[in-house]
């Protein structure tokens, strides 16, 4: 297939991030949680991007060891002082109401509610992020200096919501390919006005999974876009087939912020995935850190839990929990920014660039080197230097008894896979090389 990172580049890369950023902004204001109309008009919006089933799992549905809560809506939500104005407004900022908060409607000292308030006192501008899914409880969350003004009085607290049966959402995308062997790309959507956290998952998913749609392509490809944690273990839950049949496998979040690139190893850690995101973040240009797997994180605990030990790892930019606007209001749109989501995107097609082309080759001249130059193989065919061109073209020829595939050949030869891949259709095309037969 022609490199998917080649026609990324055709596109300009400024274009491409303003464009990434500008649909991360129109889901921004969306108040998602687990479950709800929120995620249902995000995937609604994705829906528009690109090929979304939807699937509704009824509330109370048993999935593995968890329970498919009740769905969770809310109208408005505000603290009104004895004048009747709104010292904290849900429709200011849906970080300001405790996610899945039970309904009320009362009035309370303020001595009373503040058992129910949560601030950040470090950053005394920020909102946090707070969640209550699973213990049914009630509260706002508001910035530090918000709280400081209030006074010792009483005040009118209005949570008009409901957590009733209903349904868990989530969209998938599958994209079919020559094998039914699968990629999964899987990413939470389920945080409401949190931009890199995870916004930047959802559009840089989004813009690949369009990317890929309508190619030739190797594998399948299944894009997830899911609620967090029970998300991901409804759908293992419900799916134990095709997970059966993921072969490679990507977690992405917090992909939009000014970081270097973290990729968290899957639980093998010697999976073919881990080695081509270890493979391209060495090459990619920008500061990046493989980390070993650990069983915490994000939706990567649920496909590296040990009855599924799926190979799939966990691309990000800041790690999560470890930048300070993790989890707050201040993790917003400035925060990510048009061109990290770009070369995030295209750090992802680089890496399926990788998977759909590393096959293993046979040298059909093994017996000293064949002769390059009564080929044409001795001129370069523009880009690079003829040296390195030629370099590529040796190590392949050399490496290639049937043992080594090309990212090992890449590996080995410390070039990047492209350079590789390149001097492998060369040498394909001149007959010196033979593919062997692979599983997919
Ligand atoms: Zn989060």
């Amino acid at each position: 297939m022609i490199s998917l990172l080649q026609q990324f580049d055709q596109q300009s890369p400024a274009e491409s991030g303003k464009e990434l950023h500008r649909f991360a902004a129109k889901l921004y204001p969306i108040c998602r949680s687990i479950t709800g109309n929120g995620i249902r008009r995000t995937l609604k919006l994705i829906g528009e991007k690109i090929s979304l089933q939807v699937s509704e799992v009824p509330s109370g549905t048993e999935v593995f060891d968890w329970i498919v809560p009740k769905e969770w809506n809310v109208n408005d939500a505000y603290i009104k002082d004895s004048a009747g104005r709104r010292v904290v407004d849900f429709h200011h900022s849906n970080l300001h109401l405790l996610n899945y908060s039970t309904p009320i409607h009362t009035t309370m000292p303020l001595s009373e509610l503040r058992e129910h308030l949560f601030t950040l006192p470090a950053h005394p501008d920020w909102i946090p992020y707070r969640t209550s899914y699973y213990k049914p409880s009630w509260g706002f969350c508001l910035s530090h200096n918000q709280m400081l003004a209030l006074s010792e009085k009483e005040y009118e607290v209005c949570i008009d919501a409901s957590l009733e049966d209903g349904h868990l959402t989530y969209g998938e995308c599958y994209l079919p390919g020559k094998s039914s062997d699968e990629v999964l790309i899987s990413t939470h959507a389920c945080h409401p006005s949190l931009a890199n956290d995870n916004l930047s998952g959802l559009t840089v998913a989004t813009f690949l999974a369009r990317l890929l749609s309508g190619r030739e392509l190797r594998y399948s490809y299944r894009f997830l876009f899911i609620p967090g944690t029970i998300g991901a273990v409804t759908w293992l839950a419900r799916n134990r087939e095709a997970a059966g049949r993921v072969r490679h496998g990507l977690v992405l979040t917090c992909v939009g912020d000014a970081s270097g690139f973290h990729y968290k190893k899957s639980r093998r850690e010697d999976a073919e995935i881990d080695r081509a995101a270890a493979h391209v973040l060495r090459h990619c240009g920008e500061p990046a850190e493989v980390l070993n797997f650990s069983p915490y994180g994000y939706d990567e605990r649920q496909y590296c839990s040990p009855g599924f030990n799926l190979p799939v790892g966990c691309l990000m930019r800041s790690v999560w929990g470890t930048f300070p606007e993790y989890h707050t209001s201040a993790d917003n749109l400035d925060l990510v920014h048009p061109g990290q989501l770009a070369r995030s995107l295209q750090l992802c097609a680089s890496i399926v660039d990788v998977l759909e082309n590393n096959r293993t080759y046979l040298n059909q001249n093994p017996y000293c080197e064949p002769q390059l130059g009564r080929r044409n193989l001795y001129r370069s065919t523009g880009g690079q230097s003829i040296d390195g061109e030629i370099n590529a073209r040796l190590w392949v020829l050399n490496l290639s008894d049937g043992q080594n595939s090309l990212l090992d050949i890449a590996e080995r030869s410390g070039l990047p896979f492209a350079t590789i891949h390149n001097a492998t259709e060369l040498l394909l095309e001149s007959k010196l090389l033979a593919e062997m037969a692979s599983g997919a």
